[in-house]
């Protein structure tokens, strides 16, 4: 009971704790998350910020339960990030927030004046773009989709881990540049991530990364089916058919990484410390690409989405740049909250990110973390394989380029 009191006095407003009261005591779980989701949880919050709208919250099993069933009635994948440890101190708490905080003016003000990104047209990425396969990503939404569950913390959590590696391993065998596999553990998880990489020519220290999420939920977790075939065979498989076009193109320039994340569904987990180990080794990343539900064409077909908040408005202006020179498909705009997926991760680190998705929000395929995301007459791989178009375009632009966001 002591502990919820103290908690309820701080609901009204930014409240600063200057020491975290000690939670060792109980299975408590550290996040940032979306204010207005914390708030209709009605979770405490130990602090906010309400201009970029995130709250962090120290949560029981209870809350992170009721969080999560939350954000998924509201059609949205966790909106939260579960922090490795609960900081023992407020101030880190306000570092991070108000590093997303500074961020976010900084994209204001980049946005606050006439821009006009443009991308010259290369004959051989647009050859390369006629190389993708829809039917490609339906077997392979069809392979990750069979899998009883992906769910991260589930007994099974590194069965299709570990096959997809091996896949990824044969994939690569006989590339004629050099290209590394491996499997990333994780502290908060115990469900593995897949890391492709493409070693750049002359710019090896420069990264361009390519992420999706691969772990599956139904309703809260267990041992449930989770077949999440929109959430996240989709996007785990328009991701897998541009790699497999740009292994067969010249070595790039800049080192390109493809990324399977594990436990997305239970706060980001598995980007979470990989974005937080390249920002601890000061890795010099010039772009992240977030795929995550390609397949269900929510506001009709060859209509997609970019996510607003979260994300950079630079690489929104590249990726719509690219799509002006080599698809020219209508793209929306429209918002999701803090943590709705990886990119977030990447963007909380000050890494610019993008983030196109299916559709715009609540046109979003309505049966994620259901038995019910299988694929379905309702679902196009033609849909998906836009964002494999992206992606590749992304792959073969910009990892031979000397572009890159402002840095100021
Ligand atoms: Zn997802």
């Amino acid at each position: 009971m002591k502990q919820s009191f103290i908690f309820i006095g701080l609901l009204a407003s930014q409240q600063v704790f200057s020491h975290i009261p000690d939670f060792s005591a109980h299975q408590t779980q550290a996040v940032y998350a979306d204010l207005n989701l914390l708030k209709q949880a009605r979770i405490p919050v130990l602090y906010a910020d309400n201009q970029t709208n995130i709250g962090y919250s120290v949560l029981t099993p209870t809350m992170l339960q009721k969080l999560s069933e939350l954000s998924h009635q509201h059609g949205r994948c966790g909106n939260f990030e579960a922090l490795s440890q609960i900081p023992n101190d407020i101030n880190i708490v306000k570092k991070d927030l108000d590093a997303v905080n500074k961020q976010h003016k900084k994209d204001l003000s980049y946005m606050s004046v006439a821009r006009n990104l443009t991308v010259a047209q290369n004959p051989k990425i647009a050859e390369a773009l006629q190389e993708l396969k829809a039917d490609n990503i339906k077997q392979t939404v069809t392979w990750l989709s069979s899998y009883h569950s992906r769910y991260n913390k589930g007994a099974n959590a590194n069965v299709h881990v570990n096959d997809f590696y091996e896949k990824m391993k044969l994939m690569t065998a006989n590339s004629s540049f050099p290209v590394t596999v491996d499997l990333i553990s994780h502290r908060s998880t115990p469900q593995k991530s897949v890391r492709v990489s493409i070693k750049g020519s002359t710019k090896p220290d420069e990264y361009v990364i390519f992420g999706a999420h691969y772990d599956s939920i139904s309703g809260w977790g267990g041992t449930g089916r989770a077949p999440g075939a929109d959430d996240n065979a989709s996007g785990s498989a328009s991701l897998l058919e541009a790699m497999r076009v740009a292994l067969t193109k010249e070595q790039p320039q800049r080192t390109l990484e493809f990324m399977w994340y594990a436990g997305e569904e239970s706060g980001l987990l598995g980007s979470a410390e990989i974005a937080e180990a390249y920002k601890v080794e000061k890795r010099n990343v010039i772009a992240v690409l977030q795929l995550d539900m390609t397949m269900f064409p929510g506001d009709g077909e060859f209509k997609i989405t970019s996510i607003t908040d979260f994300t950079s408005p630079w690489l929104r202006d590249y990726m719509k740049a690219l799509n002006t020179t080599y698809l020219n498909i209508e793209i929306l705009d429209d918002k999701c909250g803090y943590g709705c997926s990886d990119h977030a991760s990447w963007n909380r680190r000050g890494f610019p990110a993008v983030f196109p998705t299916e559709a715009k929000f609540n046109s979003m395929f309505q049966y994620i973390h259901t038995d019910k995301d299988v694929i379905s007459s309702v679902m196009s791989f033609e849909h998906s394989l836009v964002f494999s178009k992206i992606a590749l375009a992304m792959a073969l632009d910009l990892g031979n380029s000397t572009q890159r966001e402002a840095l100021h």
